[in-house]
């Protein structure tokens, strides 16, 4: 594989070029939200000088053609991800919302006491509240993976709780705070074997490796725009359509109906049932538009790339001698991010020192509370990585820890 070429690939992120106290800003934070590079912003700039209007097909021609490009948007997604067609992509607003969706729409519905949803230790809050708050108005049990001490899912474990009382497995595909990267294949083939479904948080899997969602044969399958190059404001929802077909909508509202009378009303289309309202029309061209500059970059390439970056990151850390690593080692395990703990400093205190330098990172949980508490620590820092990020910021971070440990160790 040919490497990225990062110096071309910066010139489209004017952001980059961002100084505070004369130095130049490194952006470490893309577990959070990654930068847009100018296709994406032109895009969303040329809809709404030239296309903008409501969509749902209005007869003018501004709406025919803000409709074309919307549902092209979703043409464009199902494409990326494997899926088979628009039917199987919804947009919602982000990750979080669409956990919430299929927690509504299917398990408010289907969930009885004594059904287990199986969920990881590793779990965001996105799907580890939103199913442990579902579980509580439905009577259904939470079981969690275990997380091993290499930082990788007890499969073992994973065989023992899931069984025939299972209703759905939610798992995450990297996590955001490990880095590691799940089998959620073999997850997916367990819930199936025991008649459940299974739930795949792609947040941080989608922005940085080629993601079939046939291959991983997931019921359901999430992600957000604003992490993978493109716009905040649009999540996508994949659902295989059979499922789709029989849920019942989670918002209601115009656009997705067939009729509608005084007493009652008939559902749309896919994916235009879950949609209802103004959808995010610039959003969906924005993430179009991401996708596009994504794959002319090529998935495979960003993976090796970010892998890279990660693996340089954890050596270098691991060689201070003094930095605590959660999760498996830099290689095909671990995700575009390496989240740390230096001995003796707070990393809300090293994350400040680290701003001090311009080093864009997070310290927190990175809502992911129980597995900190598990960690035994109430907090880490984490550096997470794209396309244009290089191994001189990782090394500008390190010469930054020096000045931490002087000022807090
Ligand atoms: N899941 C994972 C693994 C994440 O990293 C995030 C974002 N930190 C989310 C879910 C939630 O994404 P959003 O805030 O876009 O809803």
């Amino acid at each position: 594989l040919e490497p990225l070429d990062v110096e071309a690939i910066r010139e489209e992120f004017p952001i980059l070029e961002r100084e505070f106290d004369g130095q130049q800003v490194v952006y470490l934070d893309n577990a959070a939200t990654t930068q847009t590079p100018d296709a994406v912003v032109d895009a969303m700039s040329d809809y709404y000088r030239e296309s903008n209007a409501n969509v749902h097909r209005g007869i003018h021609h501004l709406s025919q053609e803000a409709s074309i490009a919307y549902e092209e948007a979703h043409d464009r997604v199902a494409e990326f991800i494997g899926a088979a067609g628009r039917e199987e992509v919804i947009f919602t607003k982000n990750t979080t919302e669409s956990e919430n969706l299929v927690a509504y729409s299917w398990g408010l519905h289907e969930l009885e006491p004594g059904d287990d949803v199986i969920l990881t230790e590793m779990e965001h809050h996105a799907s580890l509240v939103t199913w442990q708050q579902l579980a509580k108005r439905t009577g259904a049990n939470v079981e969690y993976i275990r997380v091993d001490d290499t930082g990788r899912l007890d499969m073992d474990h994973a065989r023992e709780l899931i069984s025939d009382d299972t209703a759905m497995v939610s798992a995450v595909h990297v996590s955001n705070t490990l880095g590691t990267v799940n089998p959620v294949s073999e997850l997916t083939d367990l819930a199936h074997e025991h008649g459940a479904l299974s739930f795949i948080d792609g947040a941080q899997a989608v922005p940085n490796r080629p993601v079939d969602v046939a291959e991983i044969d997931a019921d359901f399958y999430a992600f957000s725009g604003h992490k993978m190059a493109g716009p905040t404001g649009i999540g996508v929802l994949y659902g295989k359509q059979a499922l789709l077909e029989d849920l019942e909508p989670y918002l209601y509202g115009g656009g997705m109906i067939r009729k509608v009378t005084f007493e009652d009303s008939s559902w749309g289309e896919l994916p235009w049932k879950f949609e209802p309202g103004t959808p995010p029309i610039a959003e969906a061209v924005g993430l179009h538009a991401a996708i596009d500059w994504l794959e002319d970059l090529g998935m495979e390439r960003v993976q090796a790339h970010e892998e890279e970056l990660a693996a340089y990151a954890y050596d270098q850390l691991e060689a201070e001698g003094d930095v605590e690593i959660y999760g498996p080692e830099g290689g095909p395990d671990r995700g575009g991010l390496v989240s740390f703990n230096l001995e003796g400093v707070h990393a809300h205190d090293l994350t400040s020192i680290l701003n001090d330098h311009t080093v864009a990172v997070r310290a927190g949980d990175h809502c992911t509370q129980p597995l900190h508490d598990k960690l035994g620590v109430p907090a880490s820092t984490r550096a997470s990585f794209y396309v244009y990020n290089t191994r001189d910021e990782v090394d500008t971070l390190i010469a930054a820890l020096d000045d931490a440990r002087q000022l807090f160790a």
